[in-house]
């Protein structure tokens, strides 16, 4: 079966496929990838870590660039297609000349795309002396005390904190900005419409959360609102998620939007400046690519996305090389 199709049945996108451009005539669209999406997620609780050889199933199952971009743009206008019916994006076309030219658009209902740089964030070490403690615990501790964590403000209008999901042995790791909405509600880093296309991304490159990456964000409780992380929220948090790439050990991380690629490289860089290159994070290469969420209303960026995946799956191989040859 071609991957594009067996995304579509995997995703539950089937009642909802549209031709690209067009929106889908359906009422019950959105109820139906929802309730996909939410069987999908207990089955994803339920699932049990995957073996350690099963991390490197990128290089075993590389999947065809054509397909997989077929698919990677499939998947973003089916997801903008079953969101139509709730929220009109400006349009589903597609806009070819404004690829590789095109300036990121600011959209003001998606405040976790910070469009504060984060300044010169002060170390947790400076802040509060538990960073030291943080830095020693294993998986379950973390997760506990990141389950009760009050380390700032964001604990006191929380539901559920959302340490992060998935193979705790993966080789990639992406790192997001902070909890919406819905993951506040499940507990569940990036379940709504943007998580779906971040979940049809990382299968057209054979990976997925239920198998063989981690997914967690830069920070664990959901601004009120939704409204951007502050400076010092954003240095309480840090150190959950050094530890969390300590046990982890991925060999790659993807940085997913601006904020999250600020927060991790410390810097105020634009996206723009930032893809297309490899960093380092704590001694690991990290790539910069955009937010789903920010693709979902920028169609003709997908393009770079994918190119930025295609260098992040460049970099693992080369990190796997390395690590053999030593
Ligand atoms: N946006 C993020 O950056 N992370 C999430 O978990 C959800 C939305």
């Amino acid at each position: 079966m071609a991957l594009h199709k067996s995304m579509l049945e995997e995703f539950g996108l089937g009642t909802v496929w549209v031709r690209r451009g067009a929106v889908s005539e359906s009422p019950d669209a959105s109820a139906a990838v929802s309730s996909d999406r939410k069987a999908a997620l207990e089955v994803h609780r339920s699932a049990s870590p995957m073996p350690v050889e099963a991390a490197h199933a990128p290089a075993a199952r590389k999947a065809d660039p054509v397909d997989t971009l077929t698919a990677l743009d499939a998947a973003l206008s089916a997801a903008q297609a079953s969101e139509g019916n709730a929220r009109q994006a400006p349009s589903a076309k597609i806009d070819s000349s404004r690829i590789d030219t095109a300036e990121p658009p600011v959209f003001d209902d998606l405040p976790w795309l910070d469009d504060v740089a984060p300044q010169a964030l002060a170390t947790s070490e400076t802040i509060d002396d538990t960073a030291a403690d943080i830095a020693t615990l294993d998986w379950d501790t973390l997760a506990a005390r990141v389950a009760v964590c009050e380390r700032c403000r964001l604990c006191e209008r929380r539901t559920n904190s959302v340490f992060g999901v998935g193979d705790r042995e993966a080789d990639w790791m992406l790192i997001g900005e902070a909890p919406g909405e819905n993951e506040d509600k499940l507990g569940e880093p990036f379940v709504g419409q943007a998580g779906k296309l971040l979940d049809s991304m990382l299968h057209a490159v054979a990976l997925s959360r239920e198998d063989n990456v981690f997914i967690a964000n830069v920070i664990k409780c959901r601004p009120p609102g939704n409204r951007n992380p502050e400076l010092d929220e954003v240095a309480r948090c840090e150190p959950y998620l050094k530890r969390q790439v300590e046990l982890v050990k991925p060999k790659l991380i993807v940085a997913l939007g601006r904020f999250a690629a600020q927060s991790l490289l410390k810097t105020e860089a634009s996206i723009a400046t930032l893809r297309g290159r490899v960093h380092d994070y704590q001694g690991v290469p990290v790539i910069v690519t955009y937010h789903p969420a920010y693709l979902l209303r920028s169609l003709p960026d997908k393009a770079k996305a994918w190119a930025d995946l295609c260098l992040a799956q460049a970099t693992y191989r080369k990190s796997l090389q390395a690590a053999d040859g030593q």
